[in-house]
């Protein structure tokens, strides 16, 4: 444990922020195998959301910087390419098992710089290790296809190959599992990769550099630079680049997507969500109001899945009070306090537009039934806590529906029947998730059937698919046609090049030219 440690200063970012007098220590770009200090005159605070003290500084790269990134990433690919696919398999085996050694120490750094509980932050780093343990299946998903005898003496071939350079850019909410969505899927098709995780949790990403270093990566094979806007234009229009991976919000995504469109590259953008739990009165009580209420207040609410809206169908809606009383007993509190269910939220903004939201449902005509915004927490008075929140008599119409909270805070509607309750999730703009709450089939898969929804669950309020399957949010939640991970993510990674050859015997050598069209 202590060699990672070592390793995380090394690396520019550091497990015990906390404890680090000032001048808060810097955070290190990772250019060609190298973890360096920007030369940059520009500098973004890192800080504890608990506390808001400053833990650390990110640099905004230089152009400079950048163009090394870029061009290490280039040069890289002509070998990374060339690499069998069992070395780059043995990379990767190596790489979950540094990750699982090591989910304690990178759960510790989600905690310092985002905030959310040590127990949600380890999941953080699991779901993403599971996406390394996929790409560890590299020599299956990466077959072609092949079709023997199309003619005589004639076969047909697809060899499913890398694209070159490709980037991501990832938020603030997943520190660890979003960029290894991105990265370890890119670069075990043979891509190399360029990464520019969240300016706000930037520690998470160069702990995981520092491990696939260690794991065997060769040096450019993935290059990480720091920013914001600048940092984002320079990678939509890098000629070199091919592919822009992206997840964050509608406001960067559309814009990522259509610059990074119009420059030719392939863009997958993942952006934001308004996933809505609908209830039937024949759920499960006990086990629909755990699930809303874990869905809903965990992680803040700082989740693209959160289950941010409720919908109470008939007899459903004289459950609330039972759901409020739920809400009431979470425990707010710093990340790393024993116990703490909900942790700050990401800055003081955040806290802010969060609050003046709810405010907003108050005075459109919202019944506020629990009010998070007062909430205070012993030895931790400085910092972006909201508690528990919830709206009733919510409308389509009002801004605390329209807008994505991305906060505490649950909104609830009513519906008379199912087909109403349909209408209204088919109606909002968002398409990242949904889930039924019923012990019915028959409305399960009406409801699965009808709902306009890429990502359903039937009883599970938090449906993310596992990384054999993809993340298939759909409509105003995604930009693009090939989704990440899974069989998608291997499909956005890699172009196909299809072969038709024929291998006569000598004695069937044409004797004149075919100038017809081969039928
Ligand atoms: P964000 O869009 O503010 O930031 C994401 C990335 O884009 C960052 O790296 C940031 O530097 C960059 N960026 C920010 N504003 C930009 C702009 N105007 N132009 C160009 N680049 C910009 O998102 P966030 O606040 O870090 O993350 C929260 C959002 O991400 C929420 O909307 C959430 O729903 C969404 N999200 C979606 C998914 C999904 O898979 N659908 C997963 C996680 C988070």
């Amino acid at each position: 444990k202590s060699h990672w440690l070592r390793a995380s200063d090394k690396c520019g970012s550091t497990v015990s922020c906390a404890n680090f007098s000032k001048p808060a220590p810097t955070t290190k770009l990772f250019i060609d195998g190298k973890f360096i200090d920007s030369k940059s005159s520009e500098w973004l605070d890192i800080h504890n959301p608990a506390t808001n003290e400053v833990i650390s500084r990110v640099p905004k790269a230089t152009q400079q910087e950048m163009l090394s990134a870029v061009n290490s990433c280039s040069q890289a690919y002509l070998s990374w390419s060339e690499t069998s696919i069992l070395t780059r398999q043995q990379i990767f085996l190596r790489y979950q098992q540094l990750i699982k050694d090591n989910i304690k120490e990178l759960a510790k750094m989600i905690t310092v710089e985002q905030g959310k509980t040590l127990a949600d932050a380890e999941g953080d780093v699991f779901r993403g290790l599971q996406v390394v343990e996929h790409a560890c299946s590299i020599t299956s998903l990466m077959l072609g296809e092949t079709l023997p005898s199309i003619t005589k003496d004639m076969d047909t071939y697809t060899y499913r190959l890398p694209l070159g350079v490709c980037a991501g850019i990832a938020p603030f909410n997943f520190p660890a599992m979003i960029p290894l969505w991105m990265f370890p899927m890119g670069m075990v098709c043979g891509n190399t990769y360029l990464l520019k995780p969240s300016e706000r949790v930037p520690g998470c990403t160069m702990l995981l550099a520092k491990m696939l270093q260690d794991a065997g990566a060769p040096d450019g094979t993935l290059n990480i630079i720091h920013g914001q806007h600048a940092a984002v234009n320079f990678i939509c229009d890098h000629p070199a680049i091919r592919a822009i991976s992206f997840v964050g919000s509608n406001q960067a995504g559309e814009y990522i997507y259509e610059r990074g469109s119009k420059n030719g590259k392939r863009v997958q953008s993942n952006m934001g969500a308004k996933n809505h739990g609908v209830v039937m009165p024949d759920a499960n009580k006990e086990n629909t109001l755990n699930q809303l209420v874990g869905a809903a207040f965990g992680a803040a609410g700082q989740r693209c899945m959160a289950l941010s809206t409720a919908v109470l169908v008939g007899e459903a809606r004289s459950w609330l009070p039972e759901l409020v009383e739920r809400a009431k007993k979470l425990r707010v509190n710093a990340g790393d306090q024993p116990g703490a269910d909900v942790g700050p939220l990401i800055t003081p903004q955040a806290k802010e537009r969060v609050n003046s939201l709810i405010q907003s449902g108050v005075e459109e005509g919202a019944k506020l039934l629990l009010d998070g915004r007062n909430v205070k927490v012993k030895g931790y008075e400085s910092g972006n806590f909201v508690g528990p929140t919830i709206l009733s008599n919510v409308t389509p119409d009002m801004k605390c529906y329209t807008e994505e909270i991305f906060g505490p805070v649950l909104v609830v509607l009513e519906a008379e029947d199912l087909d109403e309750a349909i209408k209204v999730v088919n109606q909002n703009p968002y398409g990242n998730g949904t889930a039924i709450f019923t012990t019915n089939g028959a409305t399960a898969r009406k409801y699965t059937h009808e709902v306009d929804v890429g990502q359903v669950g039937v009883n599970v309020p938090i449906p993310v698919p596992l990384p054999m399957f993809s993340f298939t949010g759909s409509r105003g939640s995604f930009r693009g046609d090939t989704n990440f991970y899974g069989k998608q993510g291997i499909q956005f990674y890699t172009q196909i090049k299809t072969v038709t050859s024929q291998w006569k015997a000598e004695d069937a050598t044409l004797k004149s030219p075919a100038v017809t069209m081969p039928t």
